[in-house]
């Protein structure tokens, strides 16, 4: 009887594993709209209902064991390290789904790129998502940093210099409105020049763009409702 018992619980094992691993698999090569959509539909769960269903279910035991070898995210998500902006979160997504690329200002140099070329090259990732936010400090501190003209400090200072193309951007419309109105139009501008940066600054995203293998959108996060637009 105890065998038989040690039998059964090893095949529920079993089952629930290729379970997990159905699910892992079926992550694997997804297409850029699907994906797109897979975010959306979460975000919505997320921003209505509060609650992350995948998380939980995509972080049980048997799930965290299939992925212990490998891993197919199916879109990578370059965000801003702003601690409210917790990508798995917003989109209602657990282990082993999103690539996160996560920097104050969700900007890209070399070490970024990499990590999106390696994404997209060897995991399989074919939906790539520039998201911006309400509110960002990092970007409010780009346009403070113009105002005043002052030279910031530290490794910060290099934060700044890659977010100032947008903030250059933006002034140069000439607009009067207000600070905040224009720290958004600044946020807008830097999610849009690092969407170009993807393809200008490497080879390997442009290429798998021209051949429609991935699909690159820029998209915002309204921190008061929750939600995840998508800008292009
Ligand atoms: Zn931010």
């Amino acid at each position: 009887m105890r065998k038989l018992v040690a039998i059964c619980f090893t095949l529920l094992s079993l089952l629930s594993a290729e379970t997990a691993h159905a699910g892992h698999t079926e992550a694997e090569g997804v297409a850029p709209q699907k994906a797109l959509n897979l975010l959306l539909e979460g975000n919505r769960h997320f921003a209505k209902k509060g609650e992350v269903r995948n998380l939980s279910r995509h972080a049980s035991v048997n799930y965290r064991k299939s992925l212990a070898t490998a891993q197919h995210p199916f879109a990578v998500i370059i965000a801003c390290s702003d601690s409210r902006l917790s990508p798995e979160i917003l989109f209602d997504k657990g282990l082993g789904e999103l690539f996160v690329v996560r920097v104050a200002g969700n900007i890209v140099g070399a070490h970024e790129l990499g990590s999106v070329e390696y994404a997209v090259e060897h995991l399989g990732a074919r939906l790539v998502m520039v998201l911006g936010h309400e509110r960002c400090g990092a970007v409010t501190a780009a346009y403070e940093a113009r105002l005043s003209g002052s030279k910031v400090e530290g490794n910060i200072g290099s934060l700044i210099t890659s977010i100032d193309p947008a903030v250059t951007a933006v002034m140069a419309e000439g607009s009067k409105a207000s600070k905040a109105e224009l720290v958004e139009r600044c946020m807008h501008k830097n999610v849009e020049i690092v969407a170009g940066q993807l393809s200008n600054k490497s080879p390997i995203i442009a290429e798998a763009l021209q051949k429609g293998e991935i699909r690159v959108v820029t998209a915002y996060y309204d921190l008061d409702e929750g939600i995840v637009t998508v800008i292009k």
